[in-house]
């Protein structure tokens, strides 16, 4: 069955009792202002990565009446850890988003110019939930609260990736990537680059530099690369095996 003829929408885990689902005044507003829906016509929530087909029944609930079958998602996990840079943000969640990204933990570097507003947060996982439904996507990006580089540093990461200019590093493409089985992380810095400590604290911590070609992109276009290069590698050279 193709879910194309339908709107998809998002819907948490705890809207849902058995089969009803509880729509939010947001989703109440879309479906019947916006949409210009009624009861009785079709939709498809996102539920934790599967689609349903479902039906709206009054103005605050719907029915869930079938599972879609949709593969939509990268055979590997990927987290995007990037430097907020001074403007383009949100451009970096939505385009990631449609390349795939399963996790972005937005950093705090030394040389980076913003420092982001608790509301920002909100805004940036509407964003990226929105970019999830128009892509068709089953699975909605993670996007963390922002983090210091030191402390992004803590935490323990498979297969980490560190974007670097101006110091020799072999090509993402030339390395032996993970399998989609595994999970990686590939980190890009803000506009002014990573400090010279920041480089030297993430290679001690495991990281792998990288390159990304030979040109020197803005701080909102090396993220999007790296997630379109990564992308076209694992759809060629893996097949799912959910
Ligand atoms: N001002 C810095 C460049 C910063 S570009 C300089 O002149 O060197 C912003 C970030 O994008 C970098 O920190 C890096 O993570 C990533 N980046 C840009 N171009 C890249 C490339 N060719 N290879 C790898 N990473 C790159």
């Amino acid at each position: 069955m193709s879910g194309t003829q339908w709107q998809r929408v998002a819907i948490a885990p705890e809207q849902l009792h058995n089969d009803r689902i509880g729509l939010t005044a947001e989703q109440q507003h879309y479906l019947y202002r916006v949409l210009r829906l009624k009861p009785g016509d079709r939709f498809i929530a996102l539920i934790q990565s599967q689609w349903w087909l479902s039906e709206l029944r009054d103005l605050e609930t719907a029915q869930r009446l079938e599972m879609i079958p949709v593969q939509t998602e990268l055979a590997i996990a990927i987290t995007l850890m990037v430097a907020l840079p001074k403007n383009g943000f949100e451009e970096i969640i939505r385009c990631c988003t449609e390349l795939g990204v399963r996790e972005i933990i937005p950093i705090i570097s030394d040389r980076t110019l913003l420092k982001p507003s608790p509301q920002k947060l909100d805004r940036w996982r509407r964003i990226a939930t929105e970019a999830a439904e128009q892509c068709e996507r089953q699975h909605i990006p993670t996007l963390h609260n922002p983090l210091s580089f030191t402390q992004a540093l803590e935490t323990p990461y498979s297969h980490p990736y560190l974007a670097v200019t101006r110091t020799p590093a072999p090509h993402l493409l030339t390395l032996p990537l993970p399998p989609p089985t595994e999970a990686l992380l590939i980190a890009t810095g803000p506009e002014g680059g990573w400090t010279p400590l920041e480089v030297e604290q993430s290679l001690k911590a495991g990281f792998q530099p990288i390159s990304l070609g030979q040109r020197i992109l803005r701080a909102v276009t090396a993220p999007i690369v790296a997630l379109s290069l990564l992308a076209a590698h694992y759809e060629i050279h893996s097949t799912h095996d959910r």
